[in-house]
């Protein structure tokens, strides 16, 4: 009999990892998507040593800049070669729709170009010294890093750590979502095939609470880059002060998209579509709160039902497939919960809030787009993250007070603002609490431009050049010219 088991990368090796093994599921139809072993805290113990002793060898650490560039190149190229079948298998994992999960892959393939080209063109200082002596800083790798990542969008999440990672010359191991181990796994081999060396980078897969812990409270573990829930960064926040380790924590949001009376209501109602809906709203950045000028309020929300009733809700595999099923029946339960609060709070429904009909839905975890208007900014619809396609609309009328209400939450991490005014968007976008500001777009990346929340979105900043510098010690030298001693002790 075959064994479909998946392995893992250990330090080099291809095998089991020695805790139970578990399944993971396709949410569109609950069939078994992978099977593979939960790693255990020697596991992970055996990783980090093994990383530990890989980083002190000079086949990594040790190379040139321009030598570990060409590595990360060609991991862009193995992206590259297999992006469709790793688009396909991303798809069985956490049930998005094809048509994102390849814009994911090519993304991580850029993460990894990006970052190669960063690693052999950035540059140490040389800084203006005050005596008789020369002054300058270098950066050196910080040794082993752990990276913990989230399931809604793993090829994505893990490239912007491994990528600076590797690239500042550190070894790494990582912790996926127990339920998408896959992209780390087939980074991890596309890396090994690239010829990153032994022991650089393994991945560990298997609960948070064990596998995510043990990996945090590894004392040979000089930095976690963390993305996921608030409540669980904060944990590790905990842990990692108890080290004096630095950490980066990519966290939850409940982010504010205003529309002003000036707007292109069209482009708006797209935007906030397109904000809320896509990744079936499974995402740290969605705009689930719509802050709509009162001048225009009735306009965009009969073209935004409009809208959201005609998205295509379905299954993934299809190109045309708009929204997706969530990522599992249980996290379906949650956004449930959050609807009927919703109602309770005292919130008028005005499209979705059930699950689609059809006998093609009915084995997936499927939810409708679903819009609220009628509550308080301060209601906990509008205050909590739901992570699903659950949007708040409220209307507003005073500039003030709009700004103050976006900014009423604990959470700062992105915001969009529609308007034809560019010095209004001005005014309002640096008023806003938020780690990212669209304008007139929402939802759009670049790894060349920095991306982190403020408040309890996170804490740190990944991609742009100087996301190297994350996974960087900095040494300062200073170098004597004088001929005579340090008159001090003459
Ligand atoms: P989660 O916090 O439950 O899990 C994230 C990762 O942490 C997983 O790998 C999990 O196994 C691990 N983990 C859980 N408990 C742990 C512990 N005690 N110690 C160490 N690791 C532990 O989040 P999730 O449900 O996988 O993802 C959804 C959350 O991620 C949402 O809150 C979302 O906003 C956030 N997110 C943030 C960003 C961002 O860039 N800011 C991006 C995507 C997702």
């Amino acid at each position: 009999m075959s064994d479909n088991t998946m392995q893992t990368l250990f330090a080099g090796e291809w095998r089991h990892a020695q805790g139970p093994r578990y399944e993971t599921f396709y949410p569109h139809d609950g069939s078994v998507a992978g099977s593979l072993h939960a790693a255990t805290a020697a596991d992970v113990d055996h990783a980090v040593q093994a990383a530990e002793q890989a980083r002190q060898r000079p086949n990594w650490a040790g190379l040139k800049r321009h030598e570990r560039a060409a590595i990360l190149h060609r991991i862009a190229d193995g992206i590259r070669a297999r992006a469709e079948e790793l688009a396909q298998l991303q798809r069985l994992d956490n049930g998005k729709p094809v048509g994102e999960t390849r814009a994911l892959v090519a993304s991580a393939a850029g993460t990894f170009q990006f970052f190669a080209a960063a690693c052999e063109t950035w540059e140490d200082e040389l800084t203006p010294a005050r005596g008789d002596f020369l002054t300058m800083s270098v950066h050196e790798p910080l040794g082993v890093v752990g990276a913990i990542t989230p399931w809604n969008s793993p090829i994505a999440s893990e490239a912007q750590k491994i990528a600076p990672a590797l690239a500042a010359g550190c070894a790494m191991v990582v912790k996926p979502a127990e339920i998408t181990p896959r992209m780390a796994i087939e980074l991890a081999r596309i890396a090994q095939q690239a010829g990153l060396p032994d022991g650089i980078l393994s991945v560990v897969p298997g609960k948070g609470s064990i596998v995510g812990d043990a990996l945090v409270r590894h004392p040979l573990v000089r930095r976690i880059a963390f993305t996921g829930g608030t409540e669980v960064g904060r944990g590790i926040a905990r842990l990692a002060a108890d080290k004096l380790m630095p950490v980066s924590l990519e966290l939850g949001g409940k982010s504010p998209t205003i529309v002003c009376a000036d707007a292109d209501l069209d482009h708006a109602v797209m935007g906030v579509l397109f904000g809320i809906f896509s990744s079936s709203g499974e995402s740290c950045i969605a705009g689930s709160r719509a802050f709509v000028h009162e001048s225009v309020y009735s306009a965009f929300r009969e073209k935004l039902l409009a809208g959201a009733q005609a998205l295509r809700v379905g299954d993934p595999s299809l190109a045309t497939t708009q929204m997706g099923p969530l990522v599992s029946r249980a996290h379906r339960d949650t956004i449930e919960r959050f609807v009927e609060l919703g109602r309770t709070e005292g919130g008028t429904l005005l499209t979705g809030g059930m699950r689609p009909s059809g006998p093609q839905y009915e084995r997936g975890s499927y939810y409708l787009p679903t819009v609220f208007e009628g509550l308080p900014n301060e209601a906990r619809l509008c205050q909590e993250e739901i992570f699903g396609p659950v949007l708040a609309l409220l209307p507003w009328r005073d500039e003030a007070d709009l700004i103050a209400q976006c900014n009423d939450s604990v959470y700062g991490l992105a915001s969009g603002i529609w308007t034809r005014d560019y010095k209004a968007a001005w005014r309002i976008g640096r008023a806003l609490e938020t780690g990212t500001v669209w304008i007139n777009t929402y939802k759009l990346f670049s790894i060349s431009t920095p991306f982190g929340g403020v408040k309890q979105s996170g804490v740190g900043r990944e991609k742009g050049r100087r996301g190297i510098l994350e996974y960087c010690a900095q040494k300062s030298f200073y170098w004597g010219l004088n001929e005579s001693p340090l008159p001090w002790a003459r």
